[in-house]
């Protein structure tokens, strides 16, 4: 724990922004004694939403922050702010563990899998596939067999040194090949970044077999913080100690709890003692790959869902994209959670909640046209108000996508 960072950071969240000031002085918390800081009360998603201007330092022009917009499992979306400075920090902290794992990964080329949805995507994003300098984008919100074909056929062509994608979407690709009897292995690539949702190791055996000659590497990042632990060769995921400190709370008998992060760096936007949503154990035993930051032993996390429409495999992602471009749209936070059920195959009911009424019809357009824009496919739409959304019974938690079964190749 690097306590003088904490301590830095705490006097400085007390002196330049209203929301900390009032809650350490409600909760009695002397910020120069680290060993009040695991009294501080969590900040949640829920608390950044509703004191987002409170939570920005004093000393910082909201507009001249970068902003990344991100939605946690129930929908509701908030906006994480830092400045330039640590944008470039965030960045080298990254491109430092893919050094430790390939010493001469720098310049290579590299292939990106995303859904599209950058704000300020450059143009090269915009189509299912396109090539900008070193970098093939590659647009992974419908894997139906049709498109997996080009996208491999584009892999083979680009040769990438570097694949960063998330895991189910690679198991896709790598699902294609063997019912289609080709090989992956004539990608040629050498090193394979999975990010962005829970990692199953029967996915990450897959694409190692895949694979055979590539690092395959597990960045475990939030958009909230970029990269909060990374995997070494013995695949333990260390924990970005200079960047973040992180500790878990309310831990069961064999030591897995609520995972809390906190910036050390961000002071434009002070995350202290967030709660990310995910589960996890930190260990501090000595791992035989040399790094001394503690790992982390995730439990879960993020997967993916995807809904089928004809031969279209499609990633859930785009329902949160097309929410989103609508609240952008507004320049409000209009939709304050959302919830979908396919009601048939191409009929899609739209739970909302939100503080405004009588949009309901724009909202359908919009989505209408969102689905035909991306995909070329022709939804059937239904937008109903609701005060709250429904909870899953079998869970207890709110499942924002009800789709319907489909047979799993
Ligand atoms: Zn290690």
């Amino acid at each position: 724990m690097d306590e003088k960072k904490i301590v830095d950071l705490l006097q400085y969240a007390e002196n330049h922004t209203e929301y900390y000031s009032k809650l350490f002085s409600n909760n009695g918390i002397n910020t120069r004694d680290i060993n009040e800081f695991t009294k501080i009360p969590f900040l949640s998603k829920a608390g950044i939403q509703v004191n987002e201007k409170e939570i920005i330092s004093d000393e910082y022009d909201i507009n001249s922050l970068l902003l990344e917009r991100t939605s946690g499992s129930s929908g509701i979306p908030l906006n994480c702010r830092y400045d330039k400075n640590e944008r470039i920090r965030r960045s080298l902290a990254l491109w430092g563990e893919r050094k430790k794992n390939s010493s001469d990964i720098m310049g290579k080329k590299m292939a990106v899998f995303h859904a599209g949805n950058r704000r300020h995507a450059n143009s090269a994003r915009n189509g299912l596939i396109a090539r900008d300098g070193n970098t093939l984008y590659i647009n992974y919100l419908n894997v139906g067999d049709t498109y997996v074909e080009k996208i491999y056929d584009a892999l083979i062509e680009f040769r990438p040194y570097m694949i960063r994608c998330q895991p189910s979407i690679l198991f896709e690709l790598v699902t294609y090949c063997k019912r289609n009897n080709k090989s992956t292995m004539d990608i040629q690539a050498q090193y394979i970044e999975l990010g962005s949702e829970y990692l199953f190791e029967y996915i990450r055996d897959e694409i190692i077999e895949a694979f055979p000659g590539a690092v395959v590497a597990n960045n475990y990042g939030t958009q909230e913080f970029f990269c909060v632990a990374y995997s070494c060769p013995n695949h333990n995921l260390h924990i970005v100690s200079e960047q973040l400190h992180v500790e878990t709370v309310n831990e069961d008998e064999e030591g897995y709890g609520e995972i809390i992060i906190t910036s050390l760096h961000n002071y434009a936007m002070p995350f202290i003692r967030y709660k990310i949503g995910d589960i996890g154990k930190i260990e501090t035993k000595r791992c035989s790959c040399g790094r001394k930051e503690p790992v982390l032993q995730l439990k879960s996390g993020r997967t993916s869902e995807f809904f089928m429409y004809g031969s279209n495999k499609v990633h859930a992602h785009i329902f949160k994209n097309c929410i989103e471009s609508f609240n952008v749209l507004k320049l409000k936070t209009f939709i304050k959670q959302f919830q979908v059920i396919q009601l048939q195959e191409h009929h899609f009911e739209f739970k909302i909640v939100s503080d405004y009424t009588s949009f309901q019809e724009e909202l359908r357009t919009h989505i209408k046209s969102f689905f035909l824009d991306k995909l070329g496919i022709e939804l059937e739409i239904t937008v109903s108000l609701q005060k709250q959304l429904t909870i899953d019974e079998k869970s207890n938690k709110l499942k924002v996508y009800n789709f319907l079964q489909y047979d799993k190749v």
